[in-house]
């Protein structure tokens, strides 16, 4: 998910999703470099004014809550592949053992 502003990555910290009363989502970045003196920002998509006293847009959370789970789902998929070379390795030491244990039975 990227802002269609900037066409960066919207994360929890500076790029946080800012939801526009029109529905529309840019990152607080950009909601805050668009809005003018008044703090009103126009929506670069549909045009329309949102007004944001003390620039304080609504943040998406929605956005945001699926953004960080989609994160966590990453991080859980990289565990799982380190776990699986972990095993592999183990399996090629469990072989590796057996071939000695094997040597030493023909002795
Ligand atoms: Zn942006
Ligand atoms: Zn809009």
């Amino acid at each position: 998910m990227d802002c269609s502003i900037c066409f960066e990555a919207y994360d929890d910290g500076s790029r946080v999703p800012k939801q526009l009363s029109c529905g529309h989502s840019l990152c607080a970045r950009c909601a805050t470099a668009c809005a003018d003196s008044e703090s009103r920002l126009r929506c670069p998509q549909c045009q329309k004014v949102t007004l944001a006293p003390e620039n304080t847009f609504t943040t998406n959370y929605e956005l945001l809550n699926f953004l960080m789970i989609c994160k966590a789902n990453q991080q859980k998929k990289r565990v799982t592949f380190v776990r699986q070379e972990a095993n592999d390795s183990t399996d090629l030491l469990r072989n590796s053992l057996k071939l000695v244990k094997g040597i030493d039975q023909q002795h």
